[in-house]
């Protein structure tokens, strides 16, 4: 690489405060002495200085204003009905919460459960009416 092109490739990096002193004292000292490397730095600087102007014109309270009014535009239409939030006071969410965990172990409680008696046919239910007789009898007919 020519001397010329490494020093217009710093001459950026030396309107910008990037180069050493050392390199910023070779840069200049090529631009005392080489035409080309001068104007090339001229242009340069009136670039940056229309580039400069032009951003000073820019309105940018009204641009910071749109950027703002975009952004919640954007928010706005990105928001869900499922991502809203739904503020509610700690005491009414602790106070739910205390209700539905209840309702929850009410549910779930175990039901007082009857002995499972097989059902038996009507007709098979014999009520039998013990009297003093019926005891006599039954140990008239016991085997032992
Ligand atoms: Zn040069």
């Amino acid at each position: 690489m020519s001397e010329c092109a490494e020093v217009q490739r710093q001459i950026s990096a030396l309107y910008d405060g990037e180069l050493g002193s050392a390199e910023s004292q070779r840069v200049l000292a090529h631009m005392a002495t080489c035409e080309d490397c001068r104007k090339f730095s001229d242009s340069l600087e009136l670039l940056r200085d229309q580039v400069a102007s032009a951003i000073g014109r820019i309105d940018t309270a009204s641009l910071d204003e749109a950027f703002f009014q975009n952004l919640a535009k954007e928010r706005m239409s990105r928001t869900s009905w499922w991502r809203t939030r739904i503020s509610v006071p700690l005491p009414v969410l602790g106070a739910s919460i205390l209700v539905l965990l209840l309702a929850l172990v009410l549910a779930l409680r175990p039901t007082q459960q009857q002995p499972q008696t097989p059902a038996k046919a009507p007709s098979k239910i014999r009520t039998v009416v013990l009297g003093p007789q019926d005891i006599v009898k039954q140990e008239i007919r016991s085997p032992l």
